[in-house]
């Protein structure tokens, strides 16, 4: 256990497919914060992952080995848990179209009653990945759609590699 640091953001997530719109996020939190911690939560209430916690996280290490102040990794358990294990004062989430607004406000208000000294912040992305989400990357990817506006190469590699392995449409 680290006392908690205001300097020090967590920006915990499925990230089941990571998208430009988390990387516009951890972007702004780059500057804004000393230190970023994203984790793949690896027991997700989400059913049916596409890739595995692993294959997430080492997904997420290529695309924030730009950012010398961020750190991949995988947790288990209570997102507050692992800020506090960590020593994150800060839960970051991002907050697209008003559809995330209810689940995301739920999900702060929650946290601050299990853990007062974490505050949960939120960052919007771009207007671009406003509307952007994981589910809808998989569904293109599905069916043999083009993801490179919406993913960094190594999760566009990721994805053609599942629908190979897969039997799905991007065979042949
Ligand atoms: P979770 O299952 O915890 O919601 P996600 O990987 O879907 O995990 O999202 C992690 C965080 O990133 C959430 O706060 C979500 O609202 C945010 N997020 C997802 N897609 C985008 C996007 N396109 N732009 C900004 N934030 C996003």
């Amino acid at each position: 256990m680290h006392p908690p640091d205001a300097t020090h953001a967590l920006y915990p997530g499925s990230f089941d497919v990571l998208t430009f719109g988390h990387l516009d996020v951890l972007r702004r939190a780059a500057r804004t914060f000393q230190r970023v911690t994203v984790a793949v939560a690896a027991n997700p209430a989400k059913r049916d992952p596409l890739f595995t916690p692993g294959e997430r996280l080492e997904m997420l290490r290529v695309s924030v080995a730009e950012w010398p102040n961020v750190e991949a990794r995988t947790f288990e358990g209570l997102t507050v848990d692992f800020a506090r294990e960590i020593g994150a004062a800060v839960i970051l989430r991002g907050l697209r179209a008003v559809s995330d607004f209810e689940f995301e406000f739920q999900l702060a208000m929650m946290n601050d009653q299990l853990a007062p000294g974490v505050t949960t912040i939120f960052m919007a992305p771009l207007p671009q990945y406003s509307f952007l989400s994981s589910s809808l990357v998989k569904e293109i990817a599905r069916f043999g759609g083009d993801v490179s506006p919406f993913v960094p190469p190594v999760v566009q590699a990721a994805l053609l590699d599942k629908a190979r392995g897969h039997g799905g449409a991007a065979r042949g």
